[in-house]
């Protein structure tokens, strides 16, 4: 079984290293997180490696020793968590393809298996609630640190318990979570409710800027580098502006892009009420994702990437 293949992975490895998406969202960092104070539990110190962590997952534990890069060369354990392939895989690929074994875990459907093993679900709405399977399967001591981690993961993913992959075992991990001493609406408020001001100034902007096309099945805007700057915008200061749309009465489809510094285009941001598949969407422009969550990279100027992603939602829409 791949579980015990991974646990035995664990155990024979001294340098290990822990690697998520680009642009980390709270899933991704708790999930990196979660791993690494579950690994310390098993005796095992592990890096955490991953781009800026965003300002509001920083109240997480250990979330302070998390770094940017490191002198490791080659690690004997690399465990790629919540990216769907190894180009996802933030900045860190590089020790993700020196590393001696690979393993995978995830919840995307366009999942790649990129790893020697993979633990894959997709019908699983965050990440964490994977790892808290892998944890007790462990049997791991899900201590208030290490469930803090968890539910922030999985509160992210959700929305707050909130979007369509929320299963009667979601609330059954969060009654145990809760059990266990874990504060679970003050994650809630940290995690989720919690804007910075620069936050606050870029979602205005964004908002001032939303178009409504299609009959008003789809909505649409975008934030500049320039944006960004003026606002003094941080990492995962975006977070969020994308809902805005979606959750607008009559809309289907809400797209948000947002310049990429450097690299002449857009990254996308697509999410979907009812039927529209995005993830699919996403697929045809290089990307990929949720059903009702997906993103890619599309190069040009805000009419060309705007004009490509509409003609292919028309065809969905
Ligand atoms: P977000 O819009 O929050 O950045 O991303 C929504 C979902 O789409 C996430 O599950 C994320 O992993 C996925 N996603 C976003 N951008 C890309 C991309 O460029 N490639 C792939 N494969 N998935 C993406
Ligand atoms: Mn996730």
């Amino acid at each position: 079984m791949t579980l015990d293949s991974i646990l035995e992975e664990i155990k024979k490895a001294d340098k290990i290293v822990i690697l998520t998406h680009e642009n980390p969202d709270g899933d991704a960092v708790a999930s990196s997180l979660s791993m690494k104070i579950a690994l310390k539990e098993l005796g095992k110190e592990a890096d955490v490696i991953m781009d800026e962590c965003p300002k509001t997952y920083r109240f997480l534990p250990e979330a302070k020793n998390i770094k940017k890069e490191t002198e490791i060369e080659e690690y004997d354990l690399a465990i790629s968590v919540d990216a769907s392939d190894l180009k996802r895989v933030a900045g860190g690929s590089r020790y993700f393809e020196t590393a001696k074994r690979k393993i995978v875990i995830d919840h995307h459907s366009s999942n790649t298996m990129f790893g020697d093993y993979n633990f894959v679900n997709p019908v699983s709405p965050a990440c964490c609630e994977i790892i808290l399977e892998m944890l007790k399967y462990f049997n791991i001591d899900i201590k208030t640190e290490l469930g803090t981690c968890i539910i922030c993961g999985i509160i992210t993913d959700t929305g707050g318990f909130q979007y369509s992959g929320v299963n009667a075992e979601t609330f059954e991990f969060a009654a145990e979570l809760l059990r266990t001493g874990v504060n679970i609406p003050q994650v809630y408020k940290k995690a989720l409710k919690t804007k910075t001001k620069s936050s606050f100034e870029l979602t205005r902007l964004a908002t001032e800027r939303m178009e409504f096309l299609e009959d008003g099945k789809i909505t649409f805007t975008y934030i500049n580098c320039e944006d960004e700057k003026r606002v003094n915008a941080q990492e995962g200061d975006h977070e969020g502006i994308v809902e805005e749309g979606r959750d607008i009465e009559g809309v289907e489809v809400s797209i948000f892009i947002r310049e990429k510094e450097g690299a002449n285009g857009y990254k996308v941001s697509l999410r979907s009420n009812e039927y529209v598949n995005v993830a699919d969407v996403a697929l045809m422009l290089g990307g990929g994702g949720h059903i009702r969550a997906a993103g890619c990279f599309i190069a040009g100027n805000v009419e060309e990437v705007k004009n490509k992603i509409i003609t292919e939602i028309k065809q969905v829409i």
